[in-house]
């Protein structure tokens, strides 16, 4: 058993109290409490991530890195493996609030173009009788008070909370988004409930771009495409093989880019490195989308597995 040092403790009181941070601001931490450069001393960087994560997996919490599928930047945060979302936010957040969260994170997920965010008008509207489980929302007079209750102005100061606790964006159209801390914390719900997996890195595509083929459903995040089209030119949807659209990407764009990426990329602790993609259904099966309905709460049984799995990337 490794025993964790001040400058281990000061590193994930940063991400508790501050987090989720940058990849740049954690590093700068990084750099002040070791005096080393994470880039230039990556393998100690990975290795202080390292001990850290196995500490952590004791109490079920993990150190976790994931881009912000807005704008393509790393962020670190520490996660809680174990609880279900209610506990997660539930020491802060009233029931109807975490209902309408809920609603609105499956609303997104469900969005079949993948455009990562409804508008405030959609979101304000999310019925929270959706939220509850199957067996009452059969029936009305079981809706609780505290929910037909809750009013839009409640509802629109709950965005604003969630916004700034990053459990939701603002994107910049204006839209609501899903914040940096539900993509760090919900991965798992992400895949349990078959929100289709980026080709390129195989994490959730909240927000990305598709494939404009009919009947094809892949679909690459932004910033992979770029990464992908700057190792090679002639890129092909691996799905159809149908030549992928670029027009909006230049090459010289994705090489800067794939350029800034490559050391993120390394330093990534839990980026996902097995090739595990499970095969996307076809377009026409409707079954897809009452499948990606179940609410977060029903996730839970799944905790185990999810525990198993982001641990075991780290050792
Ligand atoms: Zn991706
Ligand atoms: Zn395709």
């Amino acid at each position: 058993m490794v025993s964790l040092n001040w400058k281990h403790h000061t590193l994930i009181q940063a991400l508790i109290s501050r987090g989720p941070l940058k990849e740049k601001e954690f590093q700068s931490i990084f750099t002040g409490v070791t005096g080393r450069n994470s880039g230039a001393a990556k393998k100690i960087f990975d290795k202080y991530l390292l001990e850290i994560n196995k500490e952590l997996s004791y109490v079920h919490f993990e150190l976790r890195a994931c881009r912000d599928q807005y704008d393509g930047q790393v962020c670190y945060g520490v996660v809680n493996n174990v609880a279900d979302e209610q506990s997660k936010l539930g020491t802060k957040y009233s029931v109807p609030q975490i209902a309408f969260f809920k609603g609105i994170i499956e609303a997104i997920a469900q969005d079949e173009a993948a455009q990562g965010c409804i508008s405030s008008f959609d979101a304000l509207n999310i019925r929270l009788e959706n939220q509850l489980p199957s067996e009452a929302s059969s029936s009305q007079q079981q809706v609780p008070p505290a929910f037909k209750n809750f009013s839009m102005s409640q509802k629109e100061k709950a965005l604003v909370e969630l916004v700034k606790d990053k459990w939701l964006c603002r994107t910049n159209e204006g839209n609501i988004g899903v914040g940096i801390r539900s993509l760090l914390d919900l991965r798992s719900w992400f895949r349990n409930n078959e929100v289709p997996s980026c080709e390129v890195c195989n994490e959730a595509g909240v927000k990305a771009d598709l494939c404009p083929s009919e009947g094809c459903t892949v679909r690459i995040h932004k910033y992979c495409l770029k990464k992908l089209l700057s190792q090679r030119d002639d890129k092909r949807c691996s799905g159809c093989g149908k030549p992928w659209p670029l027009s909006k990407v230049t090459k010289a764009e994705a090489v800067e880019e794939a350029l800034n990426d490559e050391e993120e990329n390394e330093t990534q602790p839990t980026a996902p490195k097995s090739k595990r993609r499970r095969q996307l259904r076809s377009h026409g099966d409707s079954t897809d989308n009452s499948s990606a309905q179940a609410s977060l709460a029903s996730t839970s049984g799944a905790t185990g597995r999810r525990v198993t799995r982001s641990v075991a990337h780290l050792r």
